[in-house]
């Protein structure tokens, strides 16, 4: 019975989240707004953002780091999760899409734990980097362009203190991870990606197929 993880049904995964959301009305109202707007599969399930939350909890996450922000759904569920002393480095490149996520993190109280840099994101890492940040990150949540993700891996790693935890999400990609005649260039993006973690020493992992599928990275040295 327990061979494979379930495949989730409409019904299953209605039983799932009546038993376990507990996803507040913000969070509900953004995702709703989310979801009449264009690219709206770009955000993440609610359980994920709950299972996210979670984790932030559970290793006591102070400082924080996420590479694609979008509408600010992943953001504000972190920030919820931080408490006030608690810090969100929010990498994105839409002013549009950010702006949403700044009204709901107003409406939250949390605008103040949110620290949202427009730009590329690989220089924003970069400057972390450069300004002594490496080793300081508690948690990082990467969720942005699939080209860029070995780099964003390296980036975050960097920037994650030993002990750390860094989440990957879109692993699985629809299910195109897991076909070798799939040549576009972000599903060979997520293969690679995938390929370099399982490999990597340096963290313990596990690959956590919830939503998208999500790699979770330890830093362990
Ligand atoms: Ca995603």
């Amino acid at each position: 019975m327990s061979r494979h993880s379930l495949n989730l049904d409409d019904a299953l995964l209605t039983y799932l989240r009546s038993v376990s959301l507990r996803e507040p009305d913000i969070l509900r109202r953004l995702r709703a707004e989310t979801a009449e707007m264009e690219d709206a599969i770009m955000q993440i399930s609610p359980e994920q953002g709950q299972f996210m939350q979670l984790l932030v909890e559970l290793i006591g996450a102070q400082r924080c780091l996420e590479v694609g922000t979008f509408t600010g759904y992943s953001a504000l569920a972190v920030a919820l999760a931080l408490g006030p002393q608690g810090q969100l480095v929010a990498c994105d490149l839409s002013e549009a899409y950010t702006a949403v996520g700044r009204r709901y993190w107003a409406e939250a109280g949390v605008a103040d734990r949110v620290d949202l840099r427009i730009g590329p994101a690989v220089q924003t890492l970069d400057s972390l980097i450069e300004q002594g940040d490496s080793g300081r990150f508690d948690f990082a949540f990467i969720d942005a362009d699939k080209p860029n993700y070995e780099r964003y891996y390296e980036q975050c790693l960097t920037l994650l203190r030993v002990g750390g935890l860094l989440a990957i999400d879109n692993v699985l990609w629809g299910g195109s991870a897991a076909n070798p005649d799939d040549d576009r260039p972000a599903t060979r993006a997520i293969q690679a990606l995938n390929r370099r973690v399982h490999a990597d020493a340096r963290v313990s992992i596990s690959l956590v197929p919830i939503g998208d599928g999500l790699t979770l990275c330890r830093k362990r040295a």
